[in-house]
This record gives C-alpha cells, structure tokens and sequence, in this order.
C-alpha cells in the first residue's frame, strides 16, 4: 500500500561553502541555482499527484541551502503561496524545512526564516573538536572560519540550532544546547 507524499526535498543550489571530507556530494562546486518556474512546476506536480495527502513538507536541502540569497527564500514563499491561494489552499498546506551548515546564518537569516516560517534543521557532528576535525572550508581551513564575526550575529545563529527562529529578537538564548554553545 502506498502512502500519501509527506516531504518533498528540493536543492535550492548545488553549492556549498564547506568541503568536508566525508561529503557524498559530487557538485558541491557548482553555483548553479533552481529557478522559480521549475520550483512551481515541482509543487504543482506534488499537488496534482492522487498521492497529496492534504500537507506536505517541502525540504531545502543539498548542498548548502543557505548559498541561495535571502530574497530567493523570500519569493519562493511568495510564489508558493500564490500557488496555494490559486488553488482555494492556505499556506499551511506546505511547511518550509531547511538543513543547514548553519556557518553563515546570522540575524538576517533568522528574520528570514521567521517572516517565511522556514523551519531550520543544522547538521552537527558533534562539540567543536570533532565537528572542524572534518568539517573544512575550501582551503583546509576549520569551517568555523567563516561564521559570522559579529557576537550578535552568533548569537542569532545559536538559537537557530534551537530551530526557534522567532526568538531571533530575543537575549541570550537560555536553555541553548550544549553543542550550540560549543560551536558558536
Ligand atoms: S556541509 Fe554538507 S554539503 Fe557541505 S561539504 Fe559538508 S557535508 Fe557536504
């Protein structure tokens, strides 16, 4: 028996600004970028499906998603939502996912994720030691190189590991994780 479609993964760009050196991806060198028309075409696929169970979950993923500029998660969520309203559906039919390296998120990320309700996942190996042992930029460096220097906007990128980007606003994040506050 056959399920109904529940996620639907989508590579905003092959790119990605680490190089580490368990990675499976082959084009993580390629700054190509998926258009909008294909991006619909994609959902409208799914929607029109007999397997649309009523909501799904669009993931961003593969390479790193955050490559994309903000203003491409802007319309990709008003183009979906356009999508849906044509369609008599709200916005909640599809929930926005994104995984991330998370080196680059800061708080204009988080404003993003916030006014598009993107929820954010980020990819750890574990406390610093381990996660920069095979996590590397481009040129050997530790990955943690190019996170963003400014202290506010490491801190935005900490409560992004709590995937509450709505308290992106908000003091020191009490409660963070552990690893969150190893990385950051
Ligand atoms: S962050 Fe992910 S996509 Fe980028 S090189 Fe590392 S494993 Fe590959």
């Amino acid at each position: 028996m056959v399920g109904s479609v529940r996620l639907l993964v989508v590579q905003p760009t092959p790119f990605c600004n680490l190089d580490c050196d368990y990675c499976y991806l082959p084009d993580r060198g390629d700054r190509s970028r998926l258009s909008f028309p294909v991006l619909e075409a994609a959902v409208e696929r799914v929607l029109d499906s007999p397997y649309f169970g009523g909501e799904f979950t669009l993931l961003w993923h593969a390479g790193e998603p955050l490559m994309a500029p903000i203003a491409f998660y802007d319309e990709a969520t008003e183009r979906i939502r356009q999508l849906l309203a044509r369609r008599g559906l709200p916005p909640s039919k599809i929930v926005q996912s994104l995984q991330t390296n998370a080196t680059v998120i800061d708080a204009a990320w988080c404003h993003c994720f916030e006014r598009n309700g993107i929820h954010v996942g980020v990819s750890m190996d574990g406390p610093a030691f381990l996660h920069y042992a095979h996590r590397v930029t481009r040129t050997g460096l530790p990955g943690d190189q190019i996170r963003p220097k400014d202290p506010k906007s490491r801190r935005a990128g900490v409560l992004s590991v709590r995937g509450r980007a709505r308290a992106a606003q908000a003091g020191p994040p009490p409660g963070t994780g552990r690893h969150g506050h190893l990385l950051w």
